[in-house]
């Protein structure tokens, strides 16, 4: 890569999130070009160059800079260790990884080859959620409320690896929502206690109950449930001495008791655009305190049995 160059990226794993999000925020960059697709199903996108697998792009000597790993998270370590062994700058999609210590040995591994490694949060990048986070620094937080409850037939469809052990079941979206939680309270955030439900036919939680606090004991319960019909939820809210915040639709719009904001959606251009930051000042960004939490349910919670999910 020369100096004002585009960064040469290859995304690898074209499902879901690779197609709406990361092809649209690559090419309204100019800092990227989207140099190579790689994925064991898919085909080729126009004249890019395509492979089925990252051995295959790296073996063949193309020219590169950076991955962008869009695959499910149990495979995503041995993606980005290879990626780091070829000098690539890597960015994973949420969550990092399957495991947390993985994730530290990336870090790790990033740190001694001198690349750079961004754990992407896209929900911290919501429109509400930075205004959010500047209105709570000073005000006295009494507590917190997340109502985090999706059709997991409508947003993830046929997505096997999800139920899978490390597909996290119902903590992949809730995930979002302790990424926003831990970049917008002023204090660390820790887990009490959890109750987890697992269809008798799953490996993963379909919905979860979580009770935590922050440093200066606020309480905070988190409500995350797959088998909402009807509307959907994803909300915060954040009760005050200065009255109550309400974060909508997964951070894209901000109610503060003097009223509503809403912007455009921002979230893939701004990850980008923090990439290419990271990738200019030679420095990584791995921050793992959503996993943490996620991972201290696991560890902590209380599992209950619930009837069987069939897609
Ligand atoms: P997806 O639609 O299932 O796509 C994942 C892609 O990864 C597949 O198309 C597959 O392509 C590739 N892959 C490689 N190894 C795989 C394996 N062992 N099992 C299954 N697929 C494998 O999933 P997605 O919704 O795009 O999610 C991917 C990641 O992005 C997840 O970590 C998710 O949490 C995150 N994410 C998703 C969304 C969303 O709205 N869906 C939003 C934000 C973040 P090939 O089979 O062709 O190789």
């Amino acid at each position: 890569m020369t100096a004002n160059a585009p960064i040469r990226l290859a995304v690898v794993g074209i499902g879901k999130i690779a197609r709406d999000q990361h092809f649209p925020a690559i090419a309204g960059n100019p800092d990227f070009r989207l140099a190579a697709t790689v994925s064991r199903q898919a085909t080729a996108l126009g004249d890019v160059p395509h492979f089925a697998t990252l051995d295959a792009l790296l073996d063949g000597g193309m020219p590169l800079d950076a991955v962008a790993l869009c695959t499910p998270p149990q495979v995503r370590y041995a993606l980005a260790a290879r990626a780091i062994g070829a000098g690539l700058h890597v960015f994973l999609e949420k969550p990092p990884g399957a495991t947390l210590s993985e994730v530290t040995a990336l870090r790790t591994q990033a740190g001694a080859a001198g690349i750079s490694l961004f754990a992407s949060w896209h929900s911290r990048y919501a429109a509400g959620v930075a205004p959010a986070r500047a209105w709570l620094a000073n005000r006295h937080i009494d507590r917190v409320s997340i109502i985090w409850r999706e059709d997991v037939r409508v947003w993830h469809p046929g997505q096997a690896w999800i139920w899978e052990p490390g597909g996290l079941g119902v903590f992949d979206p809730g995930i979002n929502a302790l990424s926003i939680l831990t970049h917008m309270l002023p204090r660390p955030v820790f887990l009490q206690d959890a109750t987890l439900s697992l269809p008798e036919n799953r490996a993963a939680p379909i919905a979860a109950d979580l009770r935590l606090s922050d440093t200066a004991g606020t309480p905070i319960h988190m409500d995350l449930d797959w088998r909402q019909t009807g509307p959907q939820s994803w909300d915060i809210f954040v009760e005050t001495d200065a009255g109550t915040l309400h974060l909508a639709r997964g951070g894209a719009v901000l109610t503060l008791p003097t009223g509503t904001q809403q912007s455009a959606d921002i979230e893939y251009p701004e990850l980008y655009a923090r990439f290419a930051d990271l990738i200019q000042q030679g420095r990584s960004d791995v921050d793992t305190d959503p996993l943490c939490l996620v991972a201290d349910a696991f560890l902590r919670g209380k599992r209950i049995t619930v009837e069987p999910f069939h897609d």
